[in-house]
């Protein structure tokens, strides 16, 4: 006696209980070929929060969702003998009190650091406030929405440097891709409001970089 071998797509279907016995397969849907996403490419190396040793954020924050991508600098000189922990303990604890600004005003505290991101001029970058929280600004304009990335340098009269740009690229291309934000939503702070900030030798790099994201 020959056993019949029982065709696969029956089986398949007998399975998800879809196929009596002795009816013929059902043929399967056809589904229409889904447009190819482009992968997520990975982002550089970030230093996490509890390696450069972070206080918890000190007050509540608000959650947003993210659909911008907004550039700023530190405004303060270029430190090249400083640790990274050292400079963003010192950018928390100078967000966290109430600290005079340049311009004589003086900032409340924050709950944390304003910006989610921080890249040092040795193109080093470090978790900043927590990505799903807004983050805050002494200038007019609403941040919520806002992945805000700062460089390290007062880029009126400074220059990014190298590994400097090569990580914002990198973060950049990363973060559009990872929270689809088109290159016509990456900009920087003073598209929102009256300020130098990322300043006159930084900002004509930053087309360079929206090209990136708009190329992918
Ligand atoms: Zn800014």
């Amino acid at each position: 006696m020959t056993l019949r071998p029982l065709a696969l797509p029956c089986l398949a279907a007998l399975l998800a209980g879809a196929c009596a016995p002795g009816s013929p397969a059902a043929p399967a849907p056809v589904a229409a070929p889904a447009p190819a996403a482009a992968p997520v490419p990975p982002p550089p190396p970030i230093v996490p929060r509890e390696a450069w040793g972070a206080r918890p954020a000190a007050g509540p924050m608000r959650p947003h969702t993210i659909s911008r991508i907004t550039i700023h600098h530190t405004a303060g000189l270029q430190r090249p003998g400083r640790t990274l922990a050292d400079k963003l303990r010192a950018l928390q604890e100078f967000s966290q009190t109430r600290s005079p600004l340049g311009d004589g005003r003086i900032k409340e505290p924050w709950p944390d650091i304003p910006y989610h991101f921080y890249v040092d001029l040795e193109g080093q970058v470090a978790e900043a406030r927590d990505v799903g929280y807004a983050g805050d600004s002494n200038t007019a304009y609403d941040p919520a929405g806002h992945l805000l990335i700062v460089l390290e340098g007062n880029f009126e009269d400074e220059f990014a440097t190298a590994p400097q740009m090569e990580a914002l690229r990198r973060l950049v291309v990363w973060a559009a891709a990872r929270w689809g934000v088109p290159a016509s939503r990456i900009g920087d702070h003073n598209d929102f409001a009256q300020t130098a900030c990322p300043g006159r030798r930084l900002e004509p790099l930053l087309p360079g970089i929206t090209q990136l994201v708009r190329g992918r």
